[in-house]
This record gives C-alpha cells, structure tokens and sequence, in this order.
C-alpha cells in the first residue's frame, strides 16, 4: 500500500466510525421504571433515563409518573450521590391521599 491508499483507508475508517456512531445517538439513553406504592395504595412508576453515550457527558433524569411533584436531572456524580435515596429526595406527593414521601418501591 502507498501512503496516499493508507491515508485514504484511514479515512474511510474514521467517516464510517462517525456515521456509526451518529446512528446510534438516539439509542444511546437507557431507559428504566419501577413501581412505587404508596401507603394508602396508590401505585405510580419512578422512571429513570441515562445517558450511555460514550465520551459524551454524563445526565441521569428521575421522573414519577402517577404521583405529584418536579422530578430531577442530574449532570455528574457527586450531585447523584448528594442526593441519596433517589425516593425520598423527590419526595412525591400521592394525589389519593395527599400525604408527600410516603411512597416506596412496589
Ligand atoms: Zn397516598
């Protein structure tokens, strides 16, 4: 091989390395949810969603769904573990009973 044909092999590499890696963007967030139950009954889901990206920032995201209350974004892992117990620190609020945090995994 010439060194023109090797510095054109690199470049197709690198080009098809970048549309690969462009086609999976969209697929590259993790998405997971768990029950939670609160003590008069009412069900809802905590869902989580994280970047799995590669060499991109990190961002995991924390949502309730069925219960009242902000959910919450994290960009890196000292705020993620800050904010301990993922449950109690959206403390949501039930909007059968209105009692806030007295929610746990179903
Ligand atoms: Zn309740």
């Amino acid at each position: 091989m010439t060194q023109s044909e090797i510095a054109d092999t690199l470049y197709r590499v690198i080009m098809i390395s970048i549309c690969l890696a462009k086609s999976r963007e969209r697929d590259m967030t993790t998405r997971t949810h768990r029950q939670i139950r609160c003590q008069c009954g009412h069900t809802g889901e905590l869902r989580h969603a994280e970047n799995d990206q590669p060499f991109s920032s990190m961002w995991e995201q924390y949502t309730v769904d069925g219960f009242g209350g902000e959910g919450a974004t994290f960009t890196n892992v000292t705020e993620l573990l800050a904010a301990g117990d993922i449950l109690k620190y959206l403390n949501p609020k039930c909007p059968k009973c209105g009692i806030a945090g007295a929610v746990s995994y179903a």
